[in-house]
């Protein structure tokens, strides 16, 4: 991946920057330090160790976390998350995003977030499921229908969401549906929730497109990641007929100026495992990925990917947040300078939890309803938000995270002092 040397003065730590832009929020909201002391930290936080037997007989232990920032607004939800860059702060800030995300898009849930410091693809299947049902069972305390709800993140998919139910259920005795989303359709999991994240982020993007007077064919796409979020957002993009002009995973990158054939870059992807090599297009590096000439740019993979370093080198007019954190606050006030129309993360990749929201209700209510159903409803509720904040934009002038954190934290803050201090 990318590397860079950072200068002094700008956080890498997640959380630091999770910090500060929820400081910038609560002085603008001009909050009681009464409420900004509580919003500030997470509620609770799980620390656990994971022992895994390996399939040599040997057993192994990987740390593994589930952090709730906020319960304010309901149940916490948040994905889980397996990474070698897993670590308590990382969590912390997920969570804290989580919390945001769902208030912004008024959802009725808090924020959480889990983790085990992993890197998966160094595991056997059998490996996995051992070490996915381990940190199930650790955190299970913590977890259920009425107060945790987790569901995919990086490298977690529908599957580990099964072993985590399925884990659950046993120790309940019965089956807990609702304790997780993200599952697998014949285990009552949600129509749509698998595209759901990248269906929300084109939503909104091609709200913004209107609101730019951007057509769909002059508008070239360049997208960082091509798992769950960029893949799909890739696909779907390009069906709506805009070029895609750049995909890239963790390995590298692939550029074609006139734009790829999408269909063909995946089956080159499901043959070799990664967009590396793929003849029709020129190798570049994640790093250039961001600078390319292009309208729209989605960062889709990890955080800290848009610095003071490389800010005033993207070109491109729409910056659609798919990944969580992907922009520094540094950053940030370089775009806004530069104008660069941001779709920020807690709106941009809203889709998920959203689609999760409605997994959780059918799932309580045993009723499940239609692909149309769901997509109509996450159209509605992400397409709403998306003009909440730009309403905040065009009458106070704020930058569109900003606008966005201002609702969110609002709604979290106006909870938590409804519901006051205990004891
Ligand atoms: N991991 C996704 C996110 O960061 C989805 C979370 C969820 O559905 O609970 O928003």
């Amino acid at each position: 991946m990318m590397s860079h040397i950072a200068p002094p003065t700008e956080p890498r730590n997640p959380f630091v920057m999770a910090q500060q832009q929820f400081d910038l929020a609560a002085d603008l909201l001009e909050l009681p330090n009464s409420i900004r002391r509580r919003l500030r930290v997470p509620r609770r936080e799980l620390k656990v160790a994971v022992p895994v037997r390996m399939d040599d007989g040997e057993v192994m232990v990987y740390e593994g976390y589930r952090v709730q920032h906020s319960l304010a607004r309901g149940p916490a939800k948040g994905g889980i998350r397996y990474h070698p860059d897993v670590d308590i702060d990382t969590v912390r800030a997920l969570a804290m995003w989580m919390s945001w995300k769902c208030a912004l898009v008024n959802i009725p849930f808090g924020g959480s977030k889990g983790g085990v410091a992993v890197d998966p693809r160094g595991l056997s299947l059998g490996e996995l499921e051992r070490l996915t049902r381990r940190y199930a069972a650790e955190i299970s305390i913590i977890i259920g229908p009425e107060s945790d709800i987790p569901a995919p993140d990086m490298n977690t998919n529908a599957q580990t969401m099964a072993w985590m139910m399925d884990t659950l259920s046993i120790h309940r005795g019965h089956t807990v549906r609702a304790a997780v989303t993200g599952k697998p359709l014949h285990i009552g999991g949600s129509e749509g929730r698998v595209e759901a994240t990248a269906r929300g982020l084109i939503y909104v993007l091609h709200e913004s497109l209107k609101l730019l007077e951007l057509s769909p064919p002059a508008t070239r796409v360049a997208i960082q990641g091509f798992g769950n979020v960029g893949g799909n957002a890739a696909r779907m993009l390009h069906n709506d007929g805009l070029p895609i002009v750049a995909v890239s995973d963790m390995y590298g990158g692939l550029y074609h100026p006139r734009g790829l054939d999408i269909a063909a870059v995946q089956v080159h992807v499901q043959r070799t495992g990664s967009v590396i090599g793929y003849r029709e297009a020129e190798p570049i590096s994640n790093a250039e990925l961001l600078e390319l000439p292009c309208e729209v740019l989605i960062p889709a993979a990890l955080g800290n990917q848009i610095t003071s370093e490389n800010a005033h080198r993207i070109h491109a007019r729409i910056l659609a947040e798919g990944a969580n954190g992907p922009t520094t606050p540094e950053a940030d006030a370089i775009l806004q300078e530069q104008g660069t129309f941001v779709i920020p993360d807690v709106l941009g990749n809203a889709g998920g939890v959203i689609v999760s929201y409605f997994e959780w209700v059918q799932g309580l209510q045993e009723y499940f309803w239609s692909e149309q159903e769901v997509n109509t409803n996450l159209e509605r509720i992400i397409v709403k938000a998306f003009h909440d904040v730009m309403r905040v934009v065009a009458e106070q002038q704020h930058y569109a995270r900003t606008a966005a954190y201002l609702l969110a934290v609002r709604r979290v803050a106006d909870a938590a002092e409804t519901r006051g201090v205990y004891p």
